[in-house]
């Protein structure tokens, strides 16, 4: 058996490099894309100076004596709502009625907030603070500068960059390409959908790792049910591998005698080239990890990962082994790894020594004091689904006899707790 650190690290080593295919996109479709390069501005945000403030546009030094007790009296000579560019200028004792986000007319070089003032007359407006130079004025450029880097690659794409990005007329991205996907179900017991004959299931693996795959940034791309024939399975895998980016398989990947994805990804290495390796990893669910990269017809990496048939074996040899890769291929650095973080065991978890780390699905939650605590969500056999669904994380259990409640153990968080 290999750890679970080792046999991640062998998958890194042999992935291709981070982000390598990269596409140019929509801006409403870059949401959770990595950028592929620096951003750099070529325009000012904001374009001109503007006030921040509703109120009026002054000489500051007209307001050196203003108090409430002591208002002073400014000459209102114009207004000026958003989106409207200045026509004159404001001279020694003068006023412009200003807007917030309206240009800042020439001559003035300070705002009075609306709240300070008080109309006075028909063209009269009484002052009653002093405003500093520069008060209450967004400068052009004080948010991006012409020449600067806004975002740097490898940024994770969020609303607000978006929002950026518009606002200095980047209508599209180029982006490192999100990993395609196939997914691929193995097994004679399989059916879709509708009415079970004696002796078989539905597909649950398919849906579930697709909806994985979407969750991870990627787009999922189905490859439906293959049948326990060695021959079928190869060919599936081969136009998989010519088309998409990673493959997933479920099942047939442990030592039964119907278990073809081994085999068949060894086969395909073996004609095209790549890696392959076999391997028990000291983990518990998912033990067994089948893992290849093919060279695919022209001449791109592809990762294939034979995941095993349980569905929660499945669910979780994708969130240790598979998610990261994609997310890696997608661009993703730092991101492409859920967070582990510390939290507080709600009750005892035991367990018995086995030489492997027990991956726990549970709850986390906020305790009462603000601090994470969890609990298992559910009966824990590797068949057992619904405990995995309703979990939001993984608890991480070392080798051993457990912790008791009140401990802390490292969970991996696959959703806001
Ligand atoms: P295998 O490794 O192919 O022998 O599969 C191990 C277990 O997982 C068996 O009980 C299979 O019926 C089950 N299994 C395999 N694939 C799926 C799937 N796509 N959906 C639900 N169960 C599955
Ligand atoms: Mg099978």
């Amino acid at each position: 058996m290999i750890s679970l650190a080792d046999a991640q690290a062998r998958i890194r080593a042999a992935l291709p490099p981070v982000g390598a295919r990269t596409e140019r996109v929509e801006l409403a479709a870059a949401l959770g894309l990595v950028l592929a390069g620096d951003v750099v501005a070529a325009e000012s945000v904001p374009p001109f100076a503007n006030t921040a403030m509703d109120g009026y546009a002054v000489q500051a030094g007209d307001t050196l004596t203003a108090s409430p007790e002591t208002p002073v009296r400014l000459h209102v000579v114009g207004e000026l709502p958003a989106g409207t560019a200045p026509s004159r200028s404001v001279g020694r004792g003068e006023a412009i009625r200003i807007m917030t986000g309206a240009p800042m007319p020439e001559g003035a070089d300070a705002v009075v907030m609306v709240e300070r003032t008080q109309r006075d007359g028909d063209d009269g407006v009484l002052i009653d603070v002093m405003a500093a130079v520069g008060e209450h004025v967004r400068p052009a450029g004080g948010d991006v500068a012409p020449g600067d880097v806004v975002f740097a690659a490898g940024t994770v794409l969020h609303p607000a960059h978006l929002g950026v990005l518009a606002s200095l007329d980047h209508q599209q991205v180029v982006v490192c390409a999100p990993a395609r996907v196939a997914v691929l179900s193995t097994g004679d017991e399989l059916v879709a959908h509708g009415p079970l004959a004696p002796g078989k299931i539905r597909d649950a693996n398919r849906p579930m790792l697709g909806a994985l795959v979407t969750e991870a940034g990627a787009l999922p791309v189905d490859f439906g049910i293959a049948r326990d024939d060695e021959a079928l399975i190869r060919a599936r895998i081969a136009e998989a591998v010519d088309s998409c980016d990673v493959l997933l398989t479920s099942g047939a990947v442990s030592v039964g005698d119907y278990d073809f994805v081994k085999v068949a990804i060894e086969a395909l290495v073996a004609e095209r080239g790549g890696s392959y390796e076999w391997q028990q990893v000291a983990i518990k669910p998912a033990k067994p990890l089948a893992f290849g990269t093919v060279r695919a017809a022209d001449g791109r990496t592809v990762a294939v990962f034979g995941l095993p048939g349980n569905p929660v074996s499945s669910h979780v040899s994708f969130e240790l082994f598979a998610r990261p890769a994609l997310r890696a291929i997608g661009g993703h650095g730092a991101t492409a790894e859920r967070p582990v973080v510390s939290v507080r065991a709600a009750e005892a978890f035991r367990r018995r020594p086995d030489g492997k780390l027990h991956l726990d699905r549970v709850t986390v939650t906020v305790g009462a004091d603000g601090v994470l605590e969890c609990r298992r969500s559910g009966f824990q056999a590797s068949n057992v689904l619904s405990g995995m669904a309703n979990a939001n994380g993984l608890a991480m259990v070392a080798d051993g006899d457990g912790v008791e409640a009140g401990a802390t153990l490292p969970v991996m968080l696959l959703d806001t707790p």
